[in-house]
């Protein structure tokens, strides 16, 4: 039956192609396509179950084109790949299993995670069975951890390995915070690591993978991995692209990626919220059959991150001093108009932080600021309390503070309900730009002068459309509070004075001695003397 229709479609292929005057055969590439994604953060006591991936991004089968088909996302890449593939002439054919990403939080569950990998690995299997099945292509994140695996991408591309077989091509694109591992290394053909913080650029790593897979399959490539594992750990506040440290890193991994036989070479900051053996920053090489070149190049970038490990730390602001500096007039009339940022990178959710901290609120409304835009507080009672209030009606509240009692007591505000909401809004920034998100229903409470963005699904609020839905226009506010580590940044530099980092307690605090670590390696920096 199999060989009847292969035939049918060599015939076509040959017919086509002798209309072109050109005589290669071709039969379609089959490319499996999914995603299981996630940023664990094993200080946070959030577990991360299935409702987690659901209140996220979690599609099944053709539901991933539905969902992702022209974004600027890592499925979107692979979609858009296939199909410029196809306009020049490359028969693919994409099957997909499962999208799934949650946002940070603490370890996956186990049922979650067996539903995730078993999905995918079902569709992986059905597809070999058809006769259908010549690459895999993931989207990975690559610190993930599980109720009792550590390294869950080892684990993930292990079984994908055992299932799809030797001979199955097996890529993936990787966050730039990932946690890299020998044991991936081992299981999967190449990766494509993020080159940019904040990262814009999931598409075009994935549009990168998903060709280079297909020279894989076509012989016209045999990929080799090499990895440089440091013994560093940094916080990851000093890890952006634009400047600090990994300008010159992955200035260097673009130099040897211009050199014949390079594939990729990606550079690995790590994520310091987990307290795994598989912990670290790292560099990876994928050289085009030459283990040498591959070993030589992460030798050599490691050798400088290593050397530049201490321009990773950076000091951060006291809440008082923050608010202080944010509120004087000296402050706001430098530089460009616009607000001034305070950024409370220890409770970004999107590292893992709860969400719903208070310290910089209390410090804001103790000193009376004005004019400020908070985003966001994930309080769903709160909400629930607004609702039966409803607009212009008046709330008393504790507000957050309810997950880690050491991260800040709730705050007892009295409020107005200026706006509900059902929480979606489309992000228009540069990241994950037309891909329409929720934080679920969402009141926004004047309390004194400050308006707090109050959510019920966790998220950070990296695109500044989660004001504008609420109906405050961020670039006219004094003062914006945004509850992000960096990727705010893309779409909020652009209009931001100025952005304080401010140093509060919380699970994503890029002041690493308030954790409690038990499994990494010893010594680490900065955690140790090195
Ligand atoms: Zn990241």
């Amino acid at each position: 039956m199999r060989a009847l229709w292969l035939e049918k479609r060599l015939d076509e292929s040959v017919a086509d192609h002798a209309n072109k005057g050109v005589l290669t055969l071709t039969r379609p590439r089959y490319l499996v396509v999914g995603q299981i994604s996630h940023e664990t953060n094993v200080f946070s006591p959030i577990l991360t179950g299935l409702d987690q991936f659901q209140g996220r991004e979690l599609a099944y089968g053709e539901g991933l084109f539905e969902v992702f088909k022209g974004t600027k996302t890592g499925i979107g890449g692979v979609i858009d790949a296939a199909e410029q593939a196809q306009r020049a002439g490359r028969q693919v054919e994409l099957i997909p299993t499962i999208a799934a990403s949650a946002v940070p939080s603490g370890l996956v569950t186990r049922d979650a995670y067996a539903h995730l990998l078993g999905t995918l690995l079902d569709g992986i299997a059905k597809a070999k069975a058809a006769g259908k099945l010549d690459g895999v292509v993931l989207i990975l994140h690559g610190a993930m951890v599980v109720d009792g695996i550590t390294d869950a991408e080892g684990d993930i591309l292990q079984n994908v390995r055992r299932v799809a077989g030797k001979e199955t091509a097996v890529v993936a694109t990787l966050d730039l915070h990932g946690n890299i591992s020998q044991k991936m290394i081992s299981y999967a053909d190449a990766f494509f690591g993020y080159d940019t913080n904040p990262h814009v650029d999931p598409y075009e790593r994935a549009v990168e993978a998903t060709g280079r897979i297909l020279d894989i399959i076509d012989g016209k490539i045999r990929p080799v991995m090499a990895i440089e594992k440091l013994k560093m750990l940094p916080p990851t506040i000093n890890m952006r692209t634009a400047e600090g440290p990994m300008v010159r890193l992955f200035a260097m991994a673009r130099e040897f990626e211009a050199q014949p036989g390079v594939i990729n070479v990606s550079v690995f900051g790590g994520f310091p919220f987990a307290d795994i053996p598989e912990a670290g920053s790292s560099v990876v090489a994928v050289a085009d059959n030459n283990p040498a070149l591959a070993g030589h190049i992460v030798k050599t970038i490691g050798q400088e991150m290593w050397n530049t490990r201490g321009q990773f730390l950076k000091p951060i602001t006291a809440p008082a001093g923050a608010v202080r500096h944010a509120m004087s007039p000296e402050a706001q009339a430098k530089g460009k108009p616009g607000p001034i940022i305070l950024a409370d990178v220890a409770d970004n959710c999107g590292g893992g932080g709860s969400g719903d901290t208070t310290v910089l609120l209390q410090t804001l409304l103790d000193m009376g600021a004005r004019d400020v835009g908070f985003a966001i507080m994930w309080d769903p009672g709160a909400v629930k309390q607004a609702e039966t209030a409803g607009v212009g009606g008046t709330v008393t509240l504790d507000l957050g503070g309810k997950t880690v009692p050491a991260h800040g007591d709730p705050v007892h505000v009295v409020g107005t309900v200026k706006k509900l909401t059902n929480g979606e809004f489309v992000n228009t920034g540069p990241m994950g730009t037309g891909l329409r998100v929720s934080v679920g229903p969402a009141a926004l409470l004047q309390v004194g002068g400050v308006e707090i963005i109050t959510i019920s699904n966790r998220m950070a609020p990296n695109d500044p459309e989660i004001f504008r839905h609420v109906g405050i226009a961020p670039e006219k506010k004094t003062i914006l509070v945004v509850k992000s580590r960096g990727h705010f940044r893309a779409g909020y530099e652009p209009f931001a004075k100025e952005i304080v980092e401010v140093d509060c307690p919380g699970a994503a605090s890029p002041n690493l001695s308030w954790f409690e670590y038990k499994h990494i390696p010893r010594p680490m920096f900065p955690l140790d003397r090195v």
